[in-house]
């Protein structure tokens, strides 16, 4: 099993059991795994890791772990049109970028001001804006296609 910080441990007993959850080993397990990359993992993926030591523990276990994390603040859902979703052990306020041939999600580090969605959003009237959401589209280095992709002309 991997090192892990006891501190984070007690940071998660206290966010589950302030939101009525029980602390167990497999949302634990499943926190730590979150905590420690950045891959943005499926629930498949993260499965597939919190597996390798908790040999027992099910997929729709994993699955329930997360979302109760994500109810709790401790983690990010992202979602897409194709039913797919990521989750993120990085609360903070960040973007992503998402690769449109695997669907790999990387962090991206750029900030955005405020007065550009400011400007975004004039002249739409109706809508309160309360936040965003922005996403970089293109190719991982892995998936870049030969030749070269089309860049963006800005
Ligand atoms: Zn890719
Ligand atoms: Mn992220």
């Amino acid at each position: 099993m991997l090192m892990h910080d006891p501190s984070s441990d007690l940071r998660l007993r206290k966010a589950l059991e302030g939101s009525g959850h029980r602390f167990t080993e497999q949302r634990a397990a499943v926190y730590r795994f979150l905590a420690d990359t950045d891959v943005h993992p499926t629930a498949d993926e993260v499965y597939l890791a919190v597996r390798q030591d908790l040999t027992r523990i099910s997929l729709a276990t994993v699955y329930k772990s997360l979302e109760t994390l994500v109810g709790c603040g401790l983690a990010v859902k992202l979602t897409y049109g194709d039913n797919s979703a990521r989750y993120d052990g990085r609360t903070d306020p960040h973007h992503h970028a998402r690769c449109l041939n695997c669907g790999r999600v990387v962090d991206i580090h750029g900030k955005i001001a405020d007065s550009e969605i400011e400007g975004l959003q004039s002249g739409t009237a109706g809508f309160t804006v309360t936040g965003f959401r922005l996403e970089l589209s293109g190719y991982c280095a892995t998936c870049v296609p030969e030749g070269g992709p089309d860049p963006l002309h800005a």
